[in-house]
């Protein structure tokens, strides 16, 4: 993995560092990893993060040291990034398709525990033969569609069909369900998740008594995400449980409510921000700073400055955002201040390094070894 130089060093105080830069602030990031610990506290049931929003093996270290029992990732290369970082269990929750990223897969399975997702035989089919080839097994899932309309096959009997074909095939063996409703994740309130997830959860464990009653023990129910885990936590269906955005809380996600009805940020706080460079000064209520669209990337909304009310992110091209400034506000050229992101998981993929900052001076710099990974 080709690393730039990091845009600070450890001992710096933050305003030292070079923008923009990836900063994660460790109280906030701490305080978020206990606050998912303490959530759980009562439930039978396992924590099992998502690294996509965090790319990052030693993120998903932090996680382990916090309880959780393993990772998820999409990608075999976020796969490789986490084994090859001592997470000697990964959940990658994706189809994974073609020759050359199966026997990444099945090769990583040797090293570790690995397990991967399906919803039509012919993955089972590539899965087990390049396992038998490669002289191992590959632990499979079979994932539902729980209304999401992405991946998943049907629940109930096309679940069951695909789980007996897992059984019956050398190579390949039944890992359980996965039952992940991504649409739900971002309601805003309880009542409008609850009414998505609890008919969602409820196919689920039909499903599991269905494939229980053909003689298949289903070990595993796994999915979730920030949203919704509590309900799921609650349902006593899921084994497990796969938040990814809690460890960051963006601005999108920010504004949902909690299950408790009061902002989700009352729980999970804003820890990832982006630091950036005020540039030009055109106007009095204008100001440009040196992040873009190359930078922090707006598929949920514009970024919001940290603790600067009054100011606004504009109109980024691809290398530069506009600032709505106070007509008397004091920002000069060479200032620096910090963007809230309004998506966690694709501006970590921008970066190589977060630079870890605790009241206000650079604790360490963590390589972000899966930046990039996208096969
Ligand atoms: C993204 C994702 C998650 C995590 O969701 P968050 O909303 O970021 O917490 C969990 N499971 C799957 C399959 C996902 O794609």
């Amino acid at each position: 993995m080709i690393l730039t130089t990091p845009p600070g060093q450890i001992g710096m105080k933050l305003d030292e560092v070079d923008t923009p830069a990836l900063i994660l602030d460790l109280d906030v990031f701490e305080a978020n990893l206990a606050a998912m610990t303490d959530s759980l506290d009562g439930y039978e049931v396992n924590l099992r993060p998502h690294a996509k929003s965090h790319k990052s093996a030693i993120v998903a270290q932090r996680q382990m040291a916090a309880g959780a029992i393993g990772q998820c990732c999409q990608k075999v290369g976020e796969a490789e990034v986490l084994v090859h970082g001592g997470i000697g269990d990964v959940l990658v929750t994706n189809q994974i398709v073609g020759r050359s990223k199966v026997e990444r897969l099945v090769a990583l399975a040797k090293q570790a525990k690995v397990a991967v997702l399906a919803d039509h035989p012919d993955q089972i089919t590539q899965y087990a033969a390049t396992a038998r080839d490669l002289g191992t097994e590959l632990n499979v899932l079979v994932e539902i569609n729980l209304g999401s309309d992405r991946c998943g096959v049907e629940p109930g009997r096309p679940a069951l069909e695909l789980a007996r074909l897992i059984v019956e095939t050398e190579g390949v063996a039944f890992g359980g369900l996965q039952a992940y409703h991504g649409g739900a994740q971002h309601l805003r309130t309880r009542a409008e998740r609850e009414a998505v997830i609890l008919p969602a959860a409820a196919m689920a464990e039909e499903t599991g008594t269905m494939l229980l009653e053909a003689g298949i023990p289903c070990p595993v129910i796994t999915g979730a995400g920030t949203g919704t885990y509590l309900i799921e936590a609650a349902g006593r269906v899921f084994t497990e449980l796969q938040p990814g955005s809690y460890v960051f809380m963006d601005l999108d996600y920010g504004r949902i409510l909690d299950q408790a009805d009061r902002p989700i940020t009352e729980t999970f706080g804003h820890s990832l921000t982006v630091l950036v460079t005020v540039i030009s000064r055109g106007a009095p209520t204008r100001a440009v700073v040196d992040a873009g669209h190359k930078t922090i990337p707006i598929d949920s909304g514009l970024p919001r400055p940290l603790n600067r009310p009054g100011v606004e992110y504009n109109s980024p091209s691809d290398e530069h955002g506009v600032l709505g400034l106070p007509p008397e506000d004091g920002l000069a050229i060479g200032d620096k201040l910090r963007l809230i992101p309004p998506h966690c998981d694709p501006v970590v993929n921008m970066f190589d390094w977060y630079v870890c900052v605790r009241q206000g001076r650079v604790e360490a710099i963590w390589p972000i070894g899966a930046r990039g990974a996208n096969r």
